[in-house]
């Protein structure tokens, strides 16, 4: 069984056939990485899987459960976390609560609980707090732990949005674009945290990304997306060799 499955997943946005009798699946522990030109459906896919959007025809199953009769926030109760191409973070709050933020999802405590068991809160807490400072020291961002979010330089910013999503705990992390805006060093930087992120933590990894130097590098298969509509799927070397890839690319 894979961990995701999206089978025949259709899309329309008025006229716009954003996602066109997709299918592709995603096992588990490896890196999936979807490419195409603007247009081509590749965020469409990520808010299909995130439930942002409903398709009108298809099935989408994560770890054996359907995920179309789930709400979004239970999306990520089911262990799917996601980063978004325009960083969302809280602005004028620190890197550690922003961190904390994504911890949100275990809390089990009730507010009876809270006032009456406090010591049970207070190891909820202490549990929350060591999840995140894992994170803090595995993307190296002690430096900037109790810094402010709206101050930290965008290359920063995006290692963080990469931590909220991993404070999480998940086991699926949806990465929208990993390296856009990155300079060479810092997408450098970004392989080795995907590349980690897979082999140290064991979490399966679906992204979205243009830059085709950083998908060979750390990516088992990739699909190449064109109209919404699978044109290619196989090994980074396998698409990129593919014609009806070069020439969706490069209009030859
Ligand atoms: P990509 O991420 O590959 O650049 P998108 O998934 O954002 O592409 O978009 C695929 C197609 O669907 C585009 O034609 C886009 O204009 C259209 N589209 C995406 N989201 C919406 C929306 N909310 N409303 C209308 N059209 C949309
Ligand atoms: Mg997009």
């Amino acid at each position: 069984m894979s961990l995701l499955e999206i089978k025949e997943a259709t899309l329309k946005f008025g006229g716009v056939v954003a996602v066109n009798n997709l299918s592709l699946s995603v096992e588990e522990g490896e890196v999936y990485a979807i490419v195409g030109p603007n247009g081509a459906g590749k965020s469409t896919v990520f808010n299909l899987i995130s439930r942002f959007y409903q398709p009108f025809s298809g099935s989408i199953t994560f770890d054996g459960q359907n995920l179309l009769d789930r709400a979004p926030d239970q999306v990520a109760d089911l262990g799917i976390a996601r980063t978004f191409q325009n960083i969302e973070l809280f602005d004028h709050a620190t890197v550690l609560q922003n961190l904390l933020v994504g911890r949100h999802r275990h809390r089990k405590t009730s507010l009876v609980e809270e006032l009456f068991f406090a010591p049970r809160v207070r190891r909820e807490e202490i549990a929350h707090r060591e999840a995140v400072e894992e994170v803090v020291d595995f993307l190296d961002l002690q430096p900037y732990r109790d810094k402010m979010i709206a101050g930290l330089p965008y290359g920063v910013r995006k290692v963080v949005e990469l931590g909220r999503a991993l404070a999480t705990g998940p086991k699926l992390l949806l990465l929208d674009e990993p390296a856009s805006g990155l300079s060479v060093e810092e997408t450098q930087d970004m392989r080795w945290w995907i590349d980690d992120i897979r082999k140290q933590m064991g979490i399966t990894v679906l992204m979205v990304e243009h830059d085709m130097g950083l998908v060979s590098s750390v990516s088992d298969r990739v699909l190449a997306l064109a109209d919404g509509a699978k044109l290619a799927e196989g090994t980074p070397a396998e698409v990129q060799a593919d014609p009806a890839v070069i020439e969706a690319y490069l209009g030859v």
